[in-house]
């Protein structure tokens, strides 16, 4: 067999992936994580996750990611910084996918797994990246437990904005939600529901135009924000503890759109089969996490959705074999 031929080949390398791959490898698969270009996905910027069951005190993304990543080499697994620009569809002997590198190399396997997670939006602002973790954030979830009593902004009107400004309001002792309208896109429950907390208050038709540190060493912590308010121009800063940014997120799903079945937003759509829950419309090619997911967006989600996607890839190559 040709040493660029494997049983699953699974892109993306954050929970979904990596479970999908322990579970492929125990499986006997030959199986390969092609890592992308942000090997570990997005717990690698957070900071303490404290939802993820198994650490008593709470655990850091990254050394979470490194150790899930050792536990997968540990069993036999190869892991590759490798970034995906396209799969194809062929059939030689039993090999059914080409997976074309950025590189230039093609990897054949007959089965895929994809588990390329999603972006989350940024504003765009400088100190805006060198801030995550430092009082910057896009996963309320993930964070919000670390600004109990502080004062925090979320920025968005969508659903997410406002469930983050709601989870927020249970640590914070209060809560700015900037939108630039003055209508927020949430659903009308969650609309009626936020403007009943008293400590959520609403910033309308204003947008974040720069972010600010306390100093400029490597530990460095936000210090303030400049708002505008694109109505009247007026400009204000607000000393804060908190930037959560939930202006929506995009999934990693562009180099298989000409491959899969997506929804409008760009998730993979998974499902219809009843026998294969994460089987995309693609037999042999699979997907879960969050390029899946758009509700819980979730580590643990990710990871119990991996281990489903690596039993479902198994099952199908073994009644799949020619
Ligand atoms: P979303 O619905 O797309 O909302 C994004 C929000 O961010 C919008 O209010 C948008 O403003 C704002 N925004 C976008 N870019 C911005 C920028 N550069 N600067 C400032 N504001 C910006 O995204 P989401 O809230 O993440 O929700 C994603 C999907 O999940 C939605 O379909 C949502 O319904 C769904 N969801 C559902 C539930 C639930 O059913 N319980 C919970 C969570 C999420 P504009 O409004 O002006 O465009």
């Amino acid at each position: 067999m040709s040493e660029n031929i494997y049983d699953t080949i699974i892109i993306g390398s954050g929970p979904a992936g990596l479970t999908a791959a322990i579970y492929n490898i125990r499986a006997n698969l030959r199986t390969i994580v092609l890592g992308g270009d942000q090997p570990g996905g997005q717990l690698t910027l957070t900071t303490v996750v404290e939802n993820y069951p198994g650490f008593a005190t709470g655990i850091g993304g990254l050394k979470l990611m490194m150790d899930m990543q050792t536990q997968v080499k540990n069993l036999g697994v190869e892991i590759r910084n490798a970034k995906v620009m396209g799969i194809s569809k062929f059939k030689i002997q039993n090999s059914k996918f080409k997976i074309e590198l950025e590189d230039g190399r093609v990897l054949e396997t007959k089965a895929v797994i994809v588990t390329t997670g999603a972006k989350a939006r940024w504003l765009n602002l400088p100190k805006e990246k060198e801030l995550i973790g430092k009082g910057v954030s896009a996963c309320a979830t993930c964070d919000g437990m670390f600004f109990r009593d502080k004062t925090v902004v979320v920025v968005g009107g969508g659903d997410v904005a406002c469930e983050d400004a709601m989870f927020l309001s249970k640590f914070a002792s209060k809560v700015y939600l900037i939108h630039r309208r003055d209508t927020l896109r949430a659903q009308v429950y969650i609309r009626e529901k936020i403007k009943l907390n008293p400590k959520i208050e609403f910033v309308w038709d204003t947008e974040v135009i720069n972010i600010n540190s306390k100093n400029e060493s490597q530990n460095s912590k936000l210090e303030d924000i400049k708002i505008k308010n694109n109505k009247t121009g007026e400009e204000k800063v607000m000393q804060i503890d908190g930037l959560f940014v939930a202006i929506g997120h995009d999934p990693a799903t562009s180099f298989v759109k000409d491959l899969v079945e997506l929804k409008e937003t760009g998730h993979v759509i998974v499902g219809k089969s009843e026998k294969y829950p994460t089987m995309t419309s693609v037999p042999g090619v699979f997907a879960a996490g969050d390029n899946v997911d758009d509700v819980y967006r979730q580590a643990i989600i990710a990871a119990g959705h991996g281990a489903m996607a690596g039993m479902d890839a198994e099952r199908w190559l073994g009644e799949n074999k020619s």
